[in-house]
């Protein structure tokens, strides 16, 4: 991979794809919750930008829904709450386009001195982004590709998606990876080769099914998996307990038991939760009791590991001398059920060894709590991309960057 030192960039119009899928506010405010996203983007573009170049990022949003842009920009979250958090962390002006491949970006990219930084709006809310058609995404990429002369990839948290932005658009480009994403993979590879042990995995977060696929893979790399947060139920139904209200797939409790049968059979320890925070329902202000997790009432969702489970995995973690996070342990946005996310990251701070932190949510749940970032041996920008990356996965985004 080439590195943005080795391209010629000052007066060329670089299109860089960044990871800026920042969580904005439940509430509905709009307002962002942790820009730990824009902050970690910061240093290519404003490499690139003191070099000489017209910087034009690229990014996505959320997951947008509708026929096609307009249904899409009309709903949809768009980056211009994000230019303008941009903007003053660089301090400077961001010009931001209302569009991806239209008007606005063609006009404000024409616009652009050298040096000067541009946002293009959201990237899925042109639907041919993500589409499975090569044909149709390289449609979208040919008009990306207009609009610049070199592209930079430096979203680590989307290079394992075969996307327009991301997979179709560096190919018609001379391109580089971006410093981003050149650091994680050095950080993964380490996790990786040769890595110490004991070796544990930490699971948890709410997409259950994005997860349990690379479960499978992960049980011939670590020692010791602990699994909380929304994951955690399909496990206990598995295991044969109700589980209530609580996140559940039913039609994953299949794999959860052969995910069982197997780490059994290759002596990888699992640990599950054996209490749990549960309320009535999904809300910051309700009423929190402590079951256990073989005991989750009817009627009652489970939004965080209980306090027994807190120690059960701190514990579990105390002697470890490599660790990978993904996923936090319960609905940590709420004070009420953020105890078990909390003890997790605390845990990772006193371990003797490498710490891993991957995914947008754990890694806003880690600064949230105000815990010093560099107690962590690294904190990852990509949650699924990591993942991916541990599971021996080709990720389409490094292997167009690659070529
Ligand atoms: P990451 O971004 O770190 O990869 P995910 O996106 O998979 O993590 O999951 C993060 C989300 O999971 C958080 O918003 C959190 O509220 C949610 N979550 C965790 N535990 C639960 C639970 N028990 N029920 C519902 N949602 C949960
Ligand atoms: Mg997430």
């Amino acid at each position: 991979m080439k590195s943005i030192d080795d391209i010629e960039v000052a007066g060329r119009r670089v299109l860089v794809r960044s990871d800026l899928n920042v969580p904005l506010d439940k509430s509905g405010s709009g307002q962002i919750t942790d820009d730990g996203r824009i902050r970690a983007s910061l240093p290519v573009i404003k490499k690139l930008a003191d070099r000489g170049a017209r910087v034009i990022v690229m990014a996505h949003l959320g997951r947008p829904k509708g026929e096609d842009f307009a249904e899409r920009a009309t709903g949809g979250p768009s980056l211009r709450v994000v230019a303008g958090r941009l903007a003053e962390l660089l301090g400077k002006p961001v010009a931001f386009a209302t569009d991806l491949v239209g008007q606005s970006a063609t006009s404000t990219v024409a616009g652009l001195a050298d040096g000067d930084v541009a946002l293009l709006e959201n990237v899925r809310f042109e639907p041919a982004e993500t589409a499975k058609d090569e044909a149709e995404r390289g449609r979208l990429a040919a008009e990306l590709a207009k609009l610049g002369d070199v592209y930079v990839g430096d979203g680590f948290g989307v290079v394992h998606r075969k996307q327009a932005s991301v997979y179709d658009l560096p190919r018609l480009l001379p391109h580089a990876a971006g410093d981003l994403v050149t650091a994680e993979v050095a950080v993964l590879r380490r996790l990786t080769q040769d890595p110490a042990h004991p070796y544990v995995v930490v699971l948890g977060g709410s997409k259950v099914s994005d997860k349990l696929g690379v479960i499978g893979n992960l049980l011939g790399l670590a020692d010791r998996v602990l699994i909380g947060g929304g994951m955690a139920y399909t496990f206990l139904a598995a295991l044969g307990h109700e589980v209530g209200t609580s996140l559940l797939e039913p039609d994953h409790i299949e794999s959860c038991k052969e995910i069982l049968a197997s780490a059994a059979e290759r002596g990888v320890e699992i640990v599950l939760p054996t209490d749990i925070v549960v309320a009535p329902q999904f809300a910051a202000d309700a009423a929190p009791t402590v079951v256990a997790a073989d005991a989750i009432p009817a009627g009652q969702m489970g939004l965080d590991i209980g306090p027994e489970s807190r120690e059960l995995f701190a514990a579990k973690l105390a002697d470890a001398r490599t660790v990978f996070w993904n996923g936090p342990m319960g609905v940590f946005e709420f004070p009420a059920f953020a105890a078990g996310t909390r003890a997790v990251a605390e845990a990772l701070t006193k371990v003797d060894g490498l710490t891993v932190v991957g995914g947008g949510d754990s890694a806003a749940a880690v600064r949230s709590f105000g815990l010093d970032e560099s107690s962590f041996g690294h904190i990852s920008t990509g949650g699924g991309a990591s993942l991916e990356y541990l599971e021996g996965k080709t990720l389409p985004g490094l292997t167009a960057l690659e070529a």
